[in-house]
């Protein structure tokens, strides 16, 4: 090591040198291996040292994929017939050789464990209730037609059924329950937030719409818009592996609606649909 003419800082060097040469040999290394060891960095500058060491070629681009058992013969391949991929229009910008870069493949972990719990949406949970059930969003319109419970009365057996995820007025993808005030309940589903889903089923009524069951029941029997009630009981969230919301709904739908007996003239659905089923 080069110190130039500072003869104190050689010396911190040869100190260092020698009780670092004494922990190689205390670990088992030969004298030959850290002989070389110390001619070799005897040849280098300490300027040097501090310099970043450069990458040998710089690669104008990096071609990375999952490691397999056949990841070296596709690095060769695409070494081999690079000048023919080049030749291709669409890669005139890369005309250096790519660095082939491997991650991780899947290993037999990712393969054998196959978790289904839903993602957790962290924002909304962060300023949600914790626990399950239904809320009111205090902020919209049809807040005053719900209210706060975990679970709710089966409308037949009277027996508490608890609520299902942390619902609120905003909640999208969720089974709802309708109440009027004779105690007949409907049973319905919505993609979209739930209080948008209620806004339409109040101006079904306000319009004096009988072809949706649930303005016809309020408008023959004379109920009021504002007496009716209505609670999330279900939040629908696909498994992480995905599928199909829309399917998943109207089969969760069509449970609750066997489940709550809310089929006329119980209740005030007129049938379900059996598709997602079959
Ligand atoms: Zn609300
Ligand atoms: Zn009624």
């Amino acid at each position: 090591m080069h110190y130039g003419t500072n003869t104190i800082r050689q010396s911190d060097f040869d100190r260092n040198m020698a009780e670092t040469q004494r922990k190689f040999k205390e670990r088992g290394y030969k004298n030959d291996q850290i002989n070389i060891a110390i001619e070799k960095i005897q040849n280098k500058t300490r300027h040097g040292l501090f310099q970043g060491q450069s990458r040998k070629k710089k690669y104008s681009c990096v071609l990375t994929t999952c490691y397999s058992k056949c990841s070296e013969q596709i690095k060769g391949i695409v070494h081999k017939h690079w000048h023919i991929l080049k030749s291709d229009d669409s890669l005139s910008n890369f005309s250096d050789l790519p660095l082939v870069v491997f991650s991780r493949g899947r290993n037999l972990r990712d393969q054998l464990v196959n978790s289904d719990l839903p993602p957790q949406d962290i924002p909304e949970r962060l300023f949600a209730p914790l626990l399950d059930g239904n809320y009111k969003c205090n902020g919209c319109a049809q807040c005053n037609g719900t209210y706060k419970c975990t679970s709710f009365k089966h409308p037949q057996t009277g027996k508490q059924i608890p609520i299902k995820g942390v619902i609120t007025c905003s909640t999208k993808a969720v089974i709802y329950l309708i109440t009027c005030p004779c105690g007949k309940n409907y049973v319905g589903k919505t993609k979209r937030e739930l209080k948008v889903r209620i806004s339409e089923h109040r101006s079904t009524i306000r319009c004096k719409n009988f072809t949706y069951p649930v303005a016809a029941h309020f408008l023959e029997a004379n109920h009021w818009i504002s007496s009716l009630r209505y609670i999330g009981i279900e939040h629908v969230t696909l498994p992480r592996r995905g599928g199909d919301l829309d399917n998943l709904l109207l089969k969760r739908e069509a449970a609750w609606i066997f489940n709550l007996k809310t089929l006329a003239p119980f209740g005030l659905n007129i049938d379900f649909d059996l598709k997602p089923f079959l």
